[in-house]
């Protein structure tokens, strides 16, 4: 089941509140009632056109976006390391969401505004210390992520908040997919339609039990946090007007145009 959440068209009738639906095949909405993370898939009557509506961020997490660094072995060799023993976590802040065709906007301080196309993954419920055989009672979902990063203030300042945290830094759409099973699909991103990444999720150091398994020894998830689970090899930076894709092979496609550096 595809979850979108958008804007409706004035002209709906559904008033303008951002509404949760359900997508059907034939790029139909179905309207449902609340926000199924709290309250489960509550269906109404309504139906909207996809081509109708301004999709937003699947999600907003109301606390965290928890992410894992070097998780592919050859973006970890790209960058100068090996990749750890142990996830590498951090954490980008809500603030930072963006959805689908919003623009990421390149701030003052960075010179250097990078793509990082990810798999991400949508928390269901409040959990701490799961076991890893049990990931899959607390997920909602995935979808497609951007771990947008200031490469260069990432090397400056040698810990990566201000670098990954800017408003806008993380763009996650176009639905929640909740019947994915991470396996060999390719993740593909392109800048200006040119292919940059390209790799099957398997190939993931650590894979999703073991990420839950690990963060969830660490913090309390809660429902609507967002897991991004790594980049493969291929990152580079986006220039001014640029728009980057990245799509993940069984749930959908994820793009953002970047602006212009702010002066
Ligand atoms: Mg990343």
């Amino acid at each position: 089941m595809r979850i979108v959440r958008f804007s409706p068209n004035s002209s709906a009738g559904l008033g303008t509140d951002p509404l949760f639906g359900v997508l059907n095949d034939q790029d139909q909405i179905l309207v449902l009632r609340g926000d199924p993370l709290f309250g489960g898939i509550v269906p109404t009557e309504s139906k909207v056109a996809l081509a109708d509506v301004r999709l937003l961020a699947p999600v907003i997490p109301r606390s965290k976006v928890v992410c894992v660094g070097k998780n592919y072995a050859d973006h970890a060799a790209e960058m100068g390391s090996d990749v750890p023993k142990e996830p590498v976590i951090f954490l980008k802040p809500n603030t930072s969401v963006i959805g689908p065709n919003d623009t990421i906007q390149w701030p003052r301080m960075s010179e250097r505004v990078d793509f990082e196309g990810e798999l991400a993954v949508v928390i269901s419920r409040i959990c701490k210390d799961v076991p890893a055989e049990k990931v899959d009672d607390v997920i909602f979902g995935y979808t497609v992520a951007n771990d947008v990063t200031a490469r260069d203030l990432q090397k400056v300042d040698g810990q990566w908040t201000r670098a990954k945290g800017f408003d806008t830094f993380c763009p996650i759409g176009p639905w929640i997919e909740t019947e994915f099973i991470p396996g060999s699909q390719k993740i593909i991103t392109t800048l200006n339609g040119e292919v940059k990444q390209s790799e099957p999720l398997s190939s993931m150091n650590f894979k999703i039990p073991q990420i839950i398994e690990f963060i969830s020894s660490v913090m309390t998830l809660l429902p609507g946090d967002v897991i991004l689970t790594g980049t493969p090899a291929g990152i580079g930076p986006m220039p001014a007007g640029a728009e980057v894709t990245v799509l993940i092979e069984g749930i959908g496609s994820l793009s953002n145009k970047v602006s212009p550096r702010a002066i």
